[in-house]
This record gives structure tokens, sequence and C-alpha cells, in this order.
């Protein structure tokens, strides 16, 4: 019995959320006293790092089709190598591709799944582990009582721990079937951290009147090294791109601090960000529901409190 913790990647290179799952597995492991597997597929760079998080054994199954995610030929080979490491819990990244995975290889396996988990199992005589439900109003604890378990975990949720030192890479095989998808191009927004991963979130609604006063947004979060974030509404009027929409229907986030400007706090917006440690809320009217939900709160025209705001930032870290 080991953990075996898929090492997800994007063009070849590891997801701070990968860190955490590789943490998070090396944890559960420790707690079942036995070993945490890290698995990459495709061609992959910096794959020994995962053993300073807690990988005990790095294995590797290289083949062009694993160079870009298919969720069907990814979840025969991950299948195939948790019977080689004779594998009973699978732990994923609850990222796009966790959640496209989950599923999958819990049919293919035979196996209970919780997706979306936030705390280690408890693995007294069971294995029992909780997530959120209703938007995060409230905590279930499910227990999987097949043998075989696959669960994803949310990201920013656990955190990264540096566990141990770099590891040796094992090149293993793999039958990977014939992929029926032809990926023609994969596009990675470089320079800033995307959301699902960023600690620092700048977000901004319908207050902003428009998408051509977006520059004090995108300045404050310059400043700040934040990734940029905005209401549906903003995404639906194509103000910003729909990747931004934060929400019940749109990214769920758990930043360090969430900066919310001119978004009144629906209760759709709460539910994608209402685990964020700090928020702080920018908005003329003192009624705004998003008040209740505020950390730091500041009343105010916000075409007259960010600039300042952003001048004062610019001093501070100057
Ligand atoms: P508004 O509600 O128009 O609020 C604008 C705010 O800006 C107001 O509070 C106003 O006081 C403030 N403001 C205006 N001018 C200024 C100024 N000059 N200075 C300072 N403040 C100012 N919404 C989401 O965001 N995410 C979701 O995932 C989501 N999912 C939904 C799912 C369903 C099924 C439904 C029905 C709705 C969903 N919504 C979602 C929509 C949600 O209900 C709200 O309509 C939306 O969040 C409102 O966006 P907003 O706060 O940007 O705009």
């Amino acid at each position: 019995m080991s953990v075996l913790v898929f090492a997800e990647t994007i063009k070849g290179k590891f997801k701070k959320a990968t860190f955490e799952a590789v943490t998070y597995g090396r944890k559960l492991a420790d707690a079942l006293s036995t070993d945490c597997i890290a698995l990459c597929l495709g061609d992959v760079t910096g794959a020994e790092d995962l053993g300073i998080y807690g990988a005990s054994k790095i294995l590797n199954v290289k083949d062009d089709a694993l160079n870009h995610f298919d969720s069907q030929i990814y979840t025969s080979v991950i299948a195939q190598v948790a019977g080689q490491t004779s594998s009973d819990v699978i732990v994923l990244s609850h990222s796009a591709n966790g959640k496209s995975l989950i599923g999958r290889l819990s049919v293919k396996m035979n196996a209970g799944s919780v997706s979306g988990v936030n705390a280690l199992p408890n693995v007294d005589g069971s294995f029992s582990v909780s997530k959120g439900v209703f938007s995060g109003k409230a905590f279930a604890t499910y227990e999987i009582i097949t043998a075989q378990k696959v669960i994803s975990l949310m990201g920013n949720s656990f955190g990264v721990q540096e566990l141990g030192s770099a590891g040796t890479v094992e090149t293993i095989s793999a039958d990977v079937p014939a992929s029926r998808l032809t990926v023609t191009e994969v596009q990675v927004s470089e320079g800033t951290v995307p959301l699902p991963e960023a600690e620092l979130v700048v977000s901004a609604g319908r207050g902003m009147k428009g998408p051509e006063n977006w520059g004090i947004i995108e300045e404050m979060a310059d400043i700040l090294g934040a990734t940029t974030a905005c209401s549906r509404p903003v995404a639906d009027s194509d103000w910003r791109p729909h990747h931004e929409h934060v929400g019940q229907t749109g990214i769920a986030i758990r930043p360090n601090l969430y900066i919310a400007i001119g978004i009144s706090g629906a209760i759709q917006h709460l539910a994608g960000v209402n685990n964020s440690k700090v928020i702080v809320v920018i908005n003329k009217d003192p009624e705004a529901p998003f008040f209740k939900a505020a950390t730091y709160g500041i009343v105010g025209d916000l075409f007259d409190v960010v600039p300042r705001l952003n001048d004062a930032l610019r001093k501070f870290k100057a």
C-alpha cells in the first residue's frame, strides 16, 4: 500500500498546487506508515524537486502522447501505475485537470472518491475526509469504504512544506493508449500567477463602469504582484476575460488577500471568495453586503480611493 500523487504540469513545468498535493500526500503517507510516490507524465523539468516537498519516490512515464493533458490516456496511465506500485490512495490537485480525472479514475479503479478535500483524512480505523459544502458554508465528512480511494486537494488549503531533499527520478513504462484528441495549441498566460494558485488577488466589479477604467486595477495588481479577477457581470459583458470570473459559477479561490473593488458582494460572488484569509472591500455604498464579509472596508468612491491607495502602495514599496 502506498500513496500515489499525480504531479500535474503545464508545458512540463510544475504548478504550486502540485507541490501542495505532494506535501499533502507525504503527510497522508506518514499517517498510513507508507510511501508517498509522485508520478510525472511526459517530459517534465525539475522532477527531482518533488523530493523536497515530501515524495519518497519519483516516477516518470515518458511518451510524446503524454506531453499534453488528455484525460482519457492520463486516466489509463495513472491507473496502471497505481497497480504497478500497489497504491491504494491516489491524490490529485483539485484543478481543472484534476476535476476531469477524478471521476474517470474512480470508475476505472472501482474506487470511492471525494473531490475538493481541504484536510488530511482521519485514518484511525476508517478513511474519513472533510470538504466544504454549500459554497463553503458548512463542512461535510465522507467515509470512503472502498479499498482504493481517489481524492483531489483544494488549492491553497493545506500549504506547501519542504519536508525532504531532492530525489532521484525513475523512468518507468506503461501502455499509453491511442488518443482520440489532437491538441493543436496550449495557451498559458505568462507573467501572473493563475487565479486558483494566487495568494494576492485584486478584483473589480460593475462599479468600474466600463472596461476602459481597468488601468487603476491593473496598476494595483502590478504594484502588489497580484492576479486580477472580476465579478460575473463584468466577464459576461466582455469587460474582462472569462477566466477572471470568480464565484459560484466561476473559479473558487482562497488567496491570502482578496481586494474587492466596486463589487456588491452578492451571495453567488461570495461563494467563490469567502475562504480568502483577508478580504478588503472598497465600495461607495456603506450598505453593500460585501462589508459583512470584509476584514477591512473602505467606504468611498473607487475612482478617488484606488489611485490614492496605489500612490501609497508605491511609496511603501519604494
Ligand atoms: P453590482 O451588483 O452592480 O454592484 C456594483 C457595486 O459597485 C455596488 O455595490 C455599488 O455600490 C458599487 N459601486 C458603484 N460605483 C462605485 C464607485 N464609483 N465606487 C465604489 N463602489 C461603487 N456573480 C459573481 O460575481 N460570480 C458568480 O459566480 C456568480 N454566479 C451567479 C450564479 C447565478 C445562478 C446567479 C443568479 C447569479 C450569479 N452571479 C454571480 C451574479 C450575482 O448575483 C451578482 O449579480 C453579481 O455578483 C454582481 O456583480 P457586481 O457586484 O460587480 O455588480
